[in-house]
């Protein structure tokens, strides 16, 4: 059983042994302030629990939590409880850990950085400083509302305290902190500093005094998770920040691909700052049947990270492995679906240089040897450019399906949302398909209707035709985003003119477009 610190939220703070324990964990039981990378490291069959507070509702009762902590220990799982900053700074680890030893059940601590240093250092504070602070105190400030801050807190010892002060969770008590500091005797031009979202994208520093700092907060609309720092330290930030605005700070992006695809391009964005709107339309469903026999084939063409996660599913089930594809020509399109061969052990022999099958076909005309018989494992929906192309270059060409991508309409509220967004990303021709479908209410064909609830609301002006010179509601100023020449070829088929596309058509091309048109405006 380890009780792990996963630190403040830049997944760069986890430390080493906390990365190492969460790949070696069976179970992780994680709060809500974990950076949300920090579980990306974690073994594809561990057992990932949640037990934090979920967007404001209910958490599990710690009483609970102890108690699962003790059922997994016993099972004779590797436990990991993770959670945000130090397990012992205002973390209740304490508390686990007592119940842990009652238990008798061995335990390592894993300490982490806590986010009243964290958060002040990424603001540019030093918590003590020679000549200005020689302590610090941690200090709870209660997020709860109900709770009573004058029982719980001696103010006239730390309105005394000889040093920095650091409030977790005070940020919606602020005014009876300061104004509790003051009555004590504190100063009330004394600097504070509110540290919002501390080390993670979209970080916020606002700074003021005791007297202004409660009434500066609300007109910031500053919110939780913030810390508050209060000593003449806090004023330092305007000579030390340092860190750089994020590029997309502020920017709304809509990401239409499969949820499962989509979550690496939306951690990407968000690590730019960017707030990410998830509304996929579409998703992927392997295909039952057979392994193929790859001994037939002098290529195989794989055309997507799915297809190469679904024929190595299908080769599972029949206890083969890797080995299936020695001997066989491999041919990648797309950076990530080398990527996917690469993680299983394979480098593929070519990968075009353009993500496009038309890419793919130049490079296999000139190949060494020839190729005589090729199999294509990919979507069932896919293109005909490659299996055609190939035919006419005199090659034998099997197409196995392997998966199939079905509508999976987001929710009205969320397209609303994704509407109004500053930019719609768009990454493939069925993403456009699918999503325009959802927002128009028919089927993909354009046929009949989806149902109600994943039809836009009316608000949305859900119709195809044109609503203020934009089709589906798109709102005037949201720019449209495309990875490439055939997914933009889509979308005009649709009314749709893309204001950025990207001139390489991978995740990163498309990155790289968004970013360079949300610098030039
Ligand atoms: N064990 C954690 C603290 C848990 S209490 C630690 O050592 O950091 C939760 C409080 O921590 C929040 O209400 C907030 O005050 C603070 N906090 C956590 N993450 C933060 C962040 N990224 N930025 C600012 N404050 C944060």
């Amino acid at each position: 059983m380890y009780l792990v610190g996963a630190g403040p939220g830049d997944p760069g703070l986890l430390t080493a042994r906390a990365l190492e324990l969460i790949a070696a964990a069976d179970t992780i039981l994680y709060d809500r302030l974990i950076p949300r990378a920090a579980l990306d490291g974690a073994r594809a069959d561990a057992e990932l629990l949640f037990v934090g507070k979920q967007g404001g509702g209910e958490s599990v009762p710690q009483e609970q939590i102890e108690e699962l902590l003790v059922q997994h220990a016993r099972s004779g799982r590797t436990v990991v409880r993770l959670k945000g900053g130090d397990p012992f700074v205002f973390g209740r680890g304490g508390e686990e850990a007592l119940r842990l030893r009652r238990a008798g059940i061995a335990y390592e601590i894993v300490p982490g950085v806590t986010a009243g240093v964290a958060a002040s250092a990424y603001a540019g504070i030093p918590v003590t400083h020679r000549g200005l602070a020689s302590a610090v105190a941690l200090v709870t400030g209660h997020e709860d509302p109900d709770k009573d801050l004058s029982t719980s807190i001696d103010w006239q010892g730390l309105a005394v305290f000889p040093g920095t002060l650091v409030f977790y969770m005070g940020v919606r008590r602020l005014s009876a902190i300061a104004s509790s500091l003051i009555a004590a005797g504190r100063s009330a031009d004394e600097p504070v500093a509110i540290v919002e979202r501390g080390t993670l994208p979209g970080q916020r520093t606002v700074l003021g005094t005791l007297a202004t700092i409660a009434e500066v907060a609300s007109a910031e609309h500053v919110s939780a998770p913030s810390i508050t720092v209060v000593g003449p330290v806090a004023s330092l930030s305007r000579e030390l920040s340092w860190l750089a605005p994020a590029p997309l700070a502020g920017v709304t992006v809509a990401v239409t691909r499969a949820r499962a695809s989509a979550s690496g391009l939306a951690r990407r964005l968000e690590s730019l700052g960017a707030h990410v709107i998830q509304a996929p339309a579409i998703r992927t469903v392997a295909l039952p049947g057979p392994a193929p026999d790859l001994a037939a084939y002098d290529l195989l063409c794989l055309t997507s990270p799915v297809g190469v996660a679904s024929l190595f599913a299908r080769l599972r089930e029949e206890g083969c492995d890797a080995r299936a594809l020695a001997g066989t020509r491999i041919a990648a399109i797309g950076p990530g679906t080398a990527e996917a061969l690469s993680a299983r052990g394979i480098a593929a022999d070519i990968v075009p240089e353009r993500a496009v099958a038309e890419s793919l076909l130049e490079a296999l005309a000139n190949a060494t040897p020839p190729v005589r018989r090729a199999l294509i494992a990919r979507a069932r929906e896919g293109r005909d450019v490659l299996p055609d192309g190939l035919r006419a270059l005199g090659v034998e060409v099997d197409v196995l399906a392997l998966y199939e991508t079905v509508a999976d309409a987001p929710p009205a509220h969320v397209l609303r949302e994704a509407l109004a967004a500053d930019y719609m990303a768009f990454t493939s021709v069925s993403t456009v398909r699918f999503f325009l479908a959802a927002a128009t209410g028919r089927d993909a064909a354009g046929g009949s209707k989806a149902p109600e609830s994943t039809r836009a609301a009316p608000g949305a002006q859900a119709t195809d035709s044109m609503a203020g010179g934009r089709p589906i509601g798109l709102a005037a100023g949201t720019r449209i985003v495309s990875i490439g020449p055939i997914t933009s070829a889509a979308l005009r088929e649709h009314g749709l003119q893309p204001q950025v596309e990207a001139s390489a058509h991978d995740i990163d091309g498309l990155l790289q477009a968004l970013l360079a048109d949300a610098a030039s405006r």
